[in-house]
């Protein structure tokens, strides 16, 4: 199975080839600032089956709480937000969804981070892991 993904603008492609290892959703407000957003949906995947077809994205390091670097890959043209990978997680990419060809899936989320963060409108979902804050 191949997922592919891409910019707002197409000069940035990617794809992977394997199921999500997790899906979740981040609350946290370095999230927030990157996306615009009140939460980022990630398709968590393998690094060794994440791969950039097309351009290069830039990056951005955000320090987490953790200390560590939270390296943010985005399309410096367009300003979409990609993936991030998070020196804590040096096996996986952290895909954001909205960026998935085709639209974001609905996916099942697993796990959802920094809820302490999380927005009023922006409810539990029933069934999902619920982390104050991350790992
Ligand atoms: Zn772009
Ligand atoms: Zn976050």
């Amino acid at each position: 199975m191949v997922t592919k993904g891409s910019c707002m603008c197409s000069q940035v492609g990617y794809e992977f080839t394997s199921e999500p290892a997790t899906t979740a959703l981040c609350h946290c407000t370095d999230c927030q600032k990157w996306t615009g957003g009140p939460y980022t949906a990630n398709v968590v995947v393998p690094r060794k089956n994440f791969t950039v077809t097309k351009g290069t994205p830039k990056t951005y390091d955000a320090i987490g709480a953790s200390g560590k670097v939270n390296k943010h890959f985005f399309c410096g043209n367009c300003g979409s937000s990609l993936y991030t990978e998070l020196e804590i997680m040096p096996d996986v990419a952290c895909v954001k969804s909205g960026c998935l060809d085709g639209g974001a899936k609905d996916h099942d989320i697993k796990v959802e981070f920094y809820t302490k963060d999380r927005l009023g409108y922006a409810k539990e979902i029933p069934g999902a892991e619920q982390l104050t804050h991350f790992g």
